[in-house]
């Protein structure tokens, strides 16, 4: 099975939604997580842009990528410029 996830076929993310998943939306919290953790949502085509921009809102890095992945060695921009740091 594709790295170590469930045997079964992965599903989208999205409550509710049992579609397969097609991409994988890796991103991290860079208030809890160190710069090289990736966290991965699996999502359907429908609605893998909910999911980028739910995290995306939340001023997460976040990188969408065709097919499914763990997150491992998946580069992810900065966060997002959503007002100076500072
Ligand atoms: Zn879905």
């Amino acid at each position: 099975m594709i790295l170590g996830m469930s045997p079964d076929q992965p599903q989208c993310s999205r409550a509710d939604c049992r579609d397969d998943a097609a991409y994988s939306v890796v991103w991290r919290n860079p208030k809890i997580h160190a710069a090289d953790r990736r966290k991965v949502w699996l999502a359907c085509a429908e609605h893998v842009d909910y999911l980028r921009d739910f995290l995306a809102s939340r001023a997460f890095p976040v990188r969408v990528v065709d097919g499914l992945v763990d997150g491992s060695g998946v580069a992810l921009p900065d966060s997002p410029a959503v007002g100076d740091p500072e």
